[in-house]
């Protein structure tokens, strides 16, 4: 195979493998079958590690063999083509990077996204993109949830067929003129986005926004990983227990505007958290855990991804709400008294676990309870007045990029 069509700007490997495909005439499962063929003649062990159908094809769905996988596809970048195929350029692996600590993300093009983000059923399209080219290609970007608008055109990615209401997927269907039923992509009804919507999808893709006389956090941020990490918390943290996390367009609506006029909103859920526990504490809040009245506040904003508060826009709206209560006259002052646990100490102090425990030992952070002497730490249990800790921050855990100047102009 000697020729191979150019990558477009931000092309997803599968719609390159598609066009790759049709440039030879296959189908996309011929095209495997041929690459399975090559990596046969050079090594059979490497073979194997190429699954048959190119929903499969991507990196990172490669579960326990992916350097195995990225030997494979670098051998077929070399043998098939005149010049390198830039398969490794389009791939997307699997990244370390860890959001509110539990959710891993995946690695494409300089960007570390949460999976969270990352479309599994259905990948809409833009029909004005295929109407306007014969040789239309799918960007990675219409595989994140986050962006449902062509910045191009302006216009809503469609993700259900409007002929047979099936879900539009151009990797299942194998091929980039239209869904299963015969219902061409160009010919699909064109819809009009809204403004937060088109705003959000240029700032991942990093393309200029409109400015918004409304002051909206999003918009604001200028690096991609903040906005997807703001917008993690929201769906971890803010909505109630038992609702729906679903990425709609009604939910995503709901997660933007939450960060207009920021930190109001969160200001403000933050206040009717403490109203509740007070309304259903009958202890004092010297005997309350900080988790019983603001829930996992501190572990699911810890990573966003970044720890340090200059980066970390909810993490800094947070340390500013407690310094403030902790400093106010008011009701509020009374949570200086609550009970962090070790993890959550760890949160505030940017350390870990062993480093809270020496700080106990050493007699520097004291419990509000008597610990036996032969006890050992246990992390989890809620010791520490949180009045304590900040002020443990304070003299001996400020650094450069997490430091009280860094919020403290808001107050
Ligand atoms: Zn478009
Ligand atoms: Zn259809």
């Amino acid at each position: 195979m000697l020729i191979r069509p150019n990558p477009k700007p931000s092309e997803s490997l599968e719609s390159y493998m598609i066009r790759l495909a049709d440039l030879y005439g296959y189908t996309p499962k011929q095209l495997i079958e041929r690459f399975h063929i090559i990596l046969d003649e050079a090594d059979q062990k490497l073979a194997g590690s190429l699954p048959g159908h190119l929903q499969q094809l991507n990196v990172y769905h490669a579960n326990t063999s992916s350097a195995l996988r990225i030997e494979c596809l670098e051998l077929l970048a070399e043998k098939m083509c005149k010049g390198r195929l830039p398969i490794m350029g389009m791939a997307v692996f699997r990244s370390p990077t860890k959001y509110a600590s539990r959710h891993s993300s995946l690695y494409w093009q300089g960007l570390d996204i949460p999976r969270f983000f990352v479309r599994k059923d259905s990948i809409p399209i833009c029909p004005k993109c295929f109407q306007e080219s014969e040789k239309a290609f799918v960007p990675f970007y219409w595989h994140l949830h986050l962006v449902r608008v062509c910045p191009l055109h302006g216009c809503k990615l469609i993700a259900v067929c409007p002929d047979c209401s099936h879900d539009l997927n151009y990797i299942r269907d194998s091929n980039l003129s239209g869904c299963s039923c015969g219902k061409k992509y160009r010919d699909m009804p064109i819809e009009s986005a809204s403004a937060p919507f088109i705003n959000i999808a240029n700032k991942i893709q990093d393309k200029k926004t409109e400015d918004f006389s409304d002051e909206n956090l999003l918009y604001k941020l200028s690096d991609p990983h903040q906005i997807f990490g703001a917008m993690l918390w929201y769906y971890s943290y803010v909505p109630e227990r038992g609702s729906s996390r679903c990425l709609t367009d009604e939910t995503i609506t709901g997660c933007i505007s939450f960060f207009d006029q920021w930190p109001k909103n969160f200001n403000n859920l933050m206040e009717a958290k403490i109203r509740t526990a007070i309304m259903l504490t009958d202890r004092r809040f010297s005997a309350t855990s900080l988790q019983s009245v603001f829930g996992n506040l501190l572990i699911k904003s810890r990573r966003l991804p970044s720890k340090a508060l200059c980066f970390n826009p909810v993490l800094k709206a947070i340390f500013a709400y407690l310094d403030y209560c902790i400093h106010t006259e008011g009701e509020q002052s009374e949570i200086g008294y609550v009970l962090l646990n070790g993890f959550e100490v760890a949160a505030i102090l940017d350390a870990d676990a062993e480093q809270v425990a020496r700080l106990v030992d050493e007699g520097k952070l004291r419990s509000a309870k008597r610990l036996k002497n032969d006890a050992v730490f246990n992390p989890k249990r809620p010791l520490f007045p949180l009045k304590n800790v900040f002020n443990i921050w304070l003299s001996r855990f400020q650094s450069r990029l997490s430091n009280r100047h860094i919020y403290l102009s808001r107050w």
